[in-house]
């Protein structure tokens, strides 16, 4: 080989080198290089030129260690900018305000950002190798965790709102989402979670939602609000057959406090009342403020609409106590409208409709009062609201009187026994008869001291008349319903026994049947305990109540009093005939004595001796009067 040879050869291969790597780099395909064909190439030599064949084979030796060449240098760039990439990846990761949590395919932490450590609270260290299970709250169910997994298992990933749990314990709003990474052979290798801290937005949503549903001034929910309670209370009501009282309410005169003291004395003076009200009613009625000077109460459960008329009146009677508002001492009236579910109304917005309409008849009347949807009730319910406060103020001005009505042995026609029944001496209504006021007072639960009171006073008189010499064997006192199944009557008629110092036996308690029959297990106890005592017990107004005769054979009691209904139709309606005969046999086979009440007429007296009733009580033998006015010598002839 000649050295002009060696020379071209070697040129060839460093031509060759370069114009693959420029074509390389200018992105020629190499594929144009494999055509098949060989490659004539022109090379200028010292001495003249020469024409090179450039096979096939050559260039793809020299390719085959160009690429190699060019691999090494491609792998070093592409490492170079993986590290680039990783470098800016996990820059992102740590800057980024998304908390990040990367877990293995077991589920164990493996990576955490900043915002990670931020957010929950937790350090590196603290969890790294733990499960995400550490953050649980105990917000959710367990299926909501099954159906996050599902998801994620299906379609590999899942997004959510979530409640987690930070290091200090609060449990806080996430919303997150859950990737599955696989490797390149599809295997799961990872899971990243990527979750921000939506506390803040829960927030303002959950001021949003409060600003849409109360009021502003004095944050008592609005007429939306209200409505919205109202229906769901008429529901439920509805399914519990309970009574509901809407209650509207209206102060009179707010535009002049308004116009004279300005906006801002006006909106305190709103804010006060707001107040007042919320403390007086308590959690268990809603109060709203339904615009304006206008507020309104829902009471959920008012099964009488006496109820509602003394809340009503409660409410006026609140309002009435002044308001200290920047130095002014203001004095509000209040008018009240109020409708009653299911009377008056059964949904909500017709409740609020016809309270607005009973408002209205309040504030026509003269406003400062109330007024009832219906006109006929508004009179009935005033009138006994009127008769409880009344009554309330009796007791204490000693305005009850007890009046004594004599109990007549029929056989020896001699007075042997005394009724107490109360009276009250109202100083414009005069003398009023018991019927009118001792229901008012049973569901104030004023009873309970009118009781103890009347009792006291007949087991005086009592003792007095024993001091005298008068020879009765009993005084009877009325115990009402109310107070009849109450562990505390024991230890009142104890009491009462105790400090008046009468002998028990002299004390008859009288308890209707209807009282017994309402809970006769409760009712033998306590006659069993009030037996224990020794005093003699009676039931009143026998043959209305519905006994069961094995019950009442059952009951330590004395004596059956027979109802004057049956009496009154003696000795013509042969009904009452035949129940009268029936309970004295009764009675008799029981070792049971009879009092028959409500004996008007000498043929009733005459009657009840002739079928062996022992004792009347009744017009014809004396009306109920003071204890001085009792006729001990009246023995009337009644053959
Ligand atoms: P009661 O215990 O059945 O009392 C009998 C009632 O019948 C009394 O009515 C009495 O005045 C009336 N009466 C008596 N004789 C006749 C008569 O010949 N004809 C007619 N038409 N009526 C007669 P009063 O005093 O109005 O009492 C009514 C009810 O009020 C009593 O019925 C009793 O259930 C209750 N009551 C009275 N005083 C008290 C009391 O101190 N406490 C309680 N809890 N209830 C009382
Ligand atoms: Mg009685
Ligand atoms: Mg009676």
């Amino acid at each position: 080989m000649s050295a002009t040879y060696r020379d071209a050869s070697r040129a060839a291969l460093l031509y060759l080198l370069i114009s693959i790597v420029w074509l390389q780099l200018s992105g020629y395909l190499l594929n144009s290089f494999f055509d098949g064909s060989d490659e004539l190439v022109r090379w200028q030599l010292i001495n003249g030129y020469a024409w090179i064949l450039l096979s096939t084979g050559l260039i793809f030796v020299a390719r085959a260690r160009l690429l190699r060449c060019l691999g090494i240098g491609n792998t070093l760039s592409e490492r170079h900018e993986e590290r680039e990439r990783l470098r800016q990846a996990a820059a992102v990761f740590d800057c980024t305000r998304e908390g990040v949590l990367v877990t293995d395919s077991n589920g164990l932490i493996v990576h955490v950002n900043r915002a990670f450590m931020e957010i929950t609270g937790y350090s590196q260290a603290e969890v790294l190798g733990q499960r995400p299970s550490l953050f649980k709250s105990g917000h959710h169910p367990a299926d909501f965790y099954q159906t996050m997994f599902v998801t994620l298992k299906s379609l590999g990933e899942w997004s959510g709102e979530i409640w987690n749990r930070r290091k200090s314990g609060e449990i806080y709003p996430q919303w997150q989402t859950i990737r599955v990474i696989r490797d390149d052979q599809g295997q799961l290798s990872h899971y990243v979670a990527v979750f921000s801290d939506i506390s803040a937005i829960k927030n303002s949503e959950h001021e949003l939602k409060h600003l849409a549903h109360h009021d502003p001034l004095t944050d008592l929910p609005n007429r939306l609000l209200f409505t919205d309670r109202t229906e769901q209370a008429l529901t439920s009501a509805q399914l519990h057959k309970r009574g509901c009282a809407l209650l509207m309410i209206d102060l009179d005169h707010f535009k002049m406090i308004n116009d004279s003291l300005g906006h801002t004395i006006g909106d305190e003076l709103l804010k006060a009342v707001a107040e007042r009200l919320q403390a007086m009613l308590g959690p268990e009625l809603t109060l709203a403020r339904l615009g304006g000077d206008e507020f309104a109460v829902l009471a959920e459960s008012c099964p009488q609409l006496m109820q509602a008329a003394a809340l009503a009146q409660r409410i006026i009677d609140a309002l009435k106590e002044p308001f200290l508002i920047g130095g002014h001492q203001l004095f509000i009236n209040t008018s009240i409208g109020i409708s009653l579910f299911p009377g008056d109304a059964l949904s909500a917005e017709q409740l609020l409709r016809n309270a607005d309409s009973a408002l209205f008849k309040a504030k026509s009347a003269g406003r400062d009062g109330y007024a009832l949807y219906t006109e006929e009730l508004t009179a009935h319910a005033q009138n006994r609201v009127e008769t409880a406060v009344e009554l309330r103020r009796a007791l204490e001005q000693q305005e009850l009187r007890v009046y004594y009505q004599p109990v007549h042995d029929l056989r020896t026609r001699r007075l042997v026994g005394a009724e107490a029944l109360v009276r009250w001496e109202h100083p414009q209504r005069g003398l009023v008869p018991p019927a009118e006021f001792i229901p008012i007072a049973e569901r104030t639960g004023l009873i309970a001291e009118i009781d103890a009171w009347v009792m006291r006073q007949a087991c005086q008189q009592m003792c007095s008349w024993q001091q005298a010499g008068v020879a009765l064997s009993f005084i009877a006192v009325n115990v009402s319903s109310r107070l009849f199944a109450r562990r505390e009557l024991f230890q009142q008629v104890a009491k009462v026994l105790h400090e008046t110092g009468l002998d028990p036996a002299f004390l008859e308690l009288e308890v209707t049947e209807s009282a017994v029959m309402e809970d006769p297990e409760v009712a033998l106890e306590q006659m069993h305990r009030l037996r224990e005592l020794g005093v003699r017990l009676a039931i009143d107004d026998f043959g209305t109540g519905y006994s069961s005769l094995l019950r009442l054979k059952r009951l330590p009691v004395q004596k059956l009093k027979i109802d004057q209904g049956f009496v009154a139709g003696l000795p013509w309606d042969e009904d009452d005939v035949a129940i009268v005969r029936v309970i004295i046999a009764l009675a008799q086979s029981m070792g049971m004595q009879v009092h028959a009440e409500g004996i008007e007429q000498v043929e009733q007296a005459r009657f009840l001796l002739e079928h062996d009733c022992d004792l009347g009580q009744g017009y014809w033998f004396g009306r109920p009067v003071p204890a001085e006015q009792l006729d001990w010598a009246h023995a009337p002839e009644i053959r």
